[in-house]
């Protein structure tokens, strides 16, 4: 989801942006790159990343019916623990 108004990243957000694209879907494993979701808009360190179809597909989509995430039991904090383990300490 895009704003007008939205604040252009930081250079560490950028960075952290540019990881968390590079890592596969947090909600179902498709491999990256993946789209970076952001819990609230604007605030790139607790964003995730995400397949489209679990990002924006409107049944599996967190922004649609998030069929996708019932079906994997998370929701967006737990996906973001989820990312944090995967980055600090995942391959
Ligand atoms: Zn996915
Ligand atoms: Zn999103």
């Amino acid at each position: 989801m895009q704003s007008k108004n939205k604040k252009a990243p930081t250079s560490s957000e950028r960075i952290h942006i540019a990881r968390i694209k590079g890592m596969d879907c947090v909600v179902c494993g498709a491999s990256g790159p993946s789209e970076c979701h952001e819990i609230n808009q604007g605030q790139w360190f607790t964003s995730m990343p995400l397949c489209a179809d679990c990002h924006r597909g409107s049944l599996n989509g967190i922004h649609g019916q998030k069929r996708m995430w019932a079906v994997q039991k998370l929701d967006e904090l737990s996906a973001l623990n989820k990312t944090l383990n995967l980055l600090f300490d995942g391959n």
